[in-house]
């Protein structure tokens, strides 16, 4: 009974503390100055609290294996700053790659091998709250606990990205689907408490279309409840399918009537959807601004956004961690160039080399600075890769001293269509064993090819290799989107609305064609169409 009372209480302290939208931008800017000039010390002192002081930190045998004390962090950082320290300890066999962090595989350094545990990275110091699950499947869903504290704080940078863009009390519409995906209900909370509450939160999937346990019911019920009792109701969802997006279009026209701006908020494709609809309809969606998220904004997506007179603006998020970069004001040549919120993340990268897709790569490690995070992360991968870079900017971001940026952000571990996202080893038992022992062939019959269409979208082929002989094309469709929704993926889990939008949007398409091999001759379960043009600088020699 004690969690339920904590999570009212601390539901309740929330609502009656949020902003005006001036005073957040306020909060934001002199917060955000002071845990940049701090930065080195934040970072020390919670890796002193939760990593060396703490006895069941995961990170301790891979310190102790290479006798690394809290004095000689703090030397290193002292000496070459955080970044440089990051790589040391990496190079010291101090990370984890995102299967060690998910347990998938165990963890082998020089003398020890150990497995991971989802709970073992969380943080000790916080008063749970509430639980959401990352935009996955369960193997990849990552439990995630959110403190009220750090959804203060996250809001926060929700305030200054805002008022960056000129619409710090523009009106704003979330396009996300019901909980129990994250998105919808943290963002919806987060503008809330900066004193702007979406007008309007549309949602791509139903409320009866999602199985969800009472106490996340409840949760719902409650979070919408207390904020009305304090006089800040949330927008209720409402249902808007993706081939619905021109509701959201009309909402846009009818804000900017009255307003010079507006928000819309929601995964890159259906930003695209809404963009379309808006062209169909012949109306301008001029002043606009969508932060989408999810999944990459592509130079196609943006493009695409754009044409409608609207502006894309990339909001970069692990589950684990929150937003952590966003786009800014200024024209950049990358499509997905964002600013790295360092105040509370650092980022290096790591080389390594990605099984599924026959590549080796630099992918992020990412650490967590921030006291209320509610990961404790030292060097951890999440699957993603991309550039980093250290550059000056004439935008808010760059004033503040966020001088790093990241770009061609991209997932070799996730499938990502629609906003929605699987981990491949989601796929690898459908692909490799499933469809072949219902239609016939082998493991390697069968592919999957990511590719982005003209207008943007992404689109997953699902090659059947002629070898296979006559198989019923509609009947392979149906048998894979059924093992998807009932195979690995429980039945609360997200993957429910995903499996839901990837069939409004026709995802998945089956072909008839000789599975692609990789450049060292291998058939691999998936392929990843054009994004290999851009890959092939990492492959693997
Ligand atoms: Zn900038």
């Amino acid at each position: 009974m004690r969690k339920y009372y904590r999570f009212i209480d601390g539901l309740r302290k929330f609502a009656k503390s949020r902003m005006e939208p001036d005073e957040a931008l306020a909060l934001a800017r002199s917060l955000l100055q002071k845990r940049i000039a701090k930065r080195e010390d934040n970072f020390l002192r919670l890796a002193e609290r939760s990593i060396f002081q703490y006895s069941r930190s995961p990170y301790l045998p891979l310190l102790a294996a290479k006798r690394i004390a809290f004095g000689d962090l703090k030397a290193w950082v002292s000496k070459y700053g955080l970044e440089a320290s990051l790589r040391t300890l990496e190079r010291e066999g101090v990370y984890f790659t995102v299967d060690e962090f998910k347990g998938k595989v165990p963890v082998r350094r020089k003398g020890i091998k150990f497995v991971c545990e989802e709970g073992m990275f969380d943080n000790p110091y916080l008063s749970f709250v509430y639980e959401v699950r990352s935009g996955a499947t369960r193997s990849a869903g990552t439990r995630i606990r959110i403190d009220f504290d750090y959804l203060h704080q996250r809001s926060l940078y929700d305030a200054f990205l805002l008022d960056l863009h000129g619409c710090l009390r523009a009106p704003i519409a979330n396009w996300f689907p019901v909980f129990p995906g994250a998105p919808g209900i943290n963002s919806s909370l987060r503008f809330a408490h900066i004193g702007n509450p979406a007008e309007r939160w549309f949602s791509q999937v139903a409320e009866d279309q999602v199985r969800v346990n009472w106490e996340k019911r409840w949760g719902t019920k409650t979070i919408f409840a207390v904020h009305r009792l304090f006089g800040c109701p949330l927008a209720e969802p409402e249902y808007a399918g993706l081939n619905d997006a021109a509701r959201i279009a009309q909402w846009a026209s009818q804000a900017l009537c009255e307003h010079s701006n507006c928000v819309i908020y929601t995964f890159a494709a259906s930003a695209v959807r809404v963009c379309i609809a808006a062209a169909e309809a012949n109306v301008s969606l001029k002043g606009a601004r969508f932060l989408v998220t999810g999944e990459p904004l592509t130079p196609h997506k943006k493009r695409e956004i754009e044409s409608t007179g609207a502006v894309a603006i990339p909001v970069y998020g692990i589950s684990e961690a929150g937003v952590i970069a966003a786009g800014c004001n200024q024209a950049h040549s990358q499509s997905d160039h964002c600013h790295l919120y360092k105040d509370t993340t650092a980022i290096i990268s790591h080389q390594q080399v990605v099984p599924n897709f026959d590549l080796c790569l630099d992918s992020y490690l990412f650490t967590s600075l921030l006291y209320e995070s509610p990961k404790i992360l030292l060097n951890v991968g999440m699957g993603d890769f991309g550039d980093i870079d250290t550059e000056g900017c004439n935008c808010g971001f760059g004033e503040l001293g966020f001088d790093t940026s990241l770009s061609n952000i991209r997932s070799y571990e996730k499938l990502t269509g629609e906003g929605v996202t699987f981990v491949d080893t989601d796929f690898i038992r459908i692909i490799e064993k499933d469809l072949p022992e219902s239609f016939g062939g082998k493991s390697t019959d069968y592919q999957l090819i990511e590719e982005e269409d003209s207008k943007g979208f992404t689109h997953l082929q699902l090659l059947v290799s002629p070898r296979v002989g006559k198989v019923n094309e509609s009947e392979v469709l149906a048998r894979f989107m059924m093992l998807l929704k009932h195979g690995e993926a429980s039945p609360e889990s997200w993957a429910q609305s995903g499996i839901e939008m990837w069939q409004q949007s026709s995802m998945v398409r089956i072909r008839r064609d000789f599975p692609v091999c990789t450049a060292s001759g291998k058939i691999l379960p998936f392929q990843l169409g054009k994004r290999s043009n851009q890959l092939t600088k990492y492959a693997t020699k």
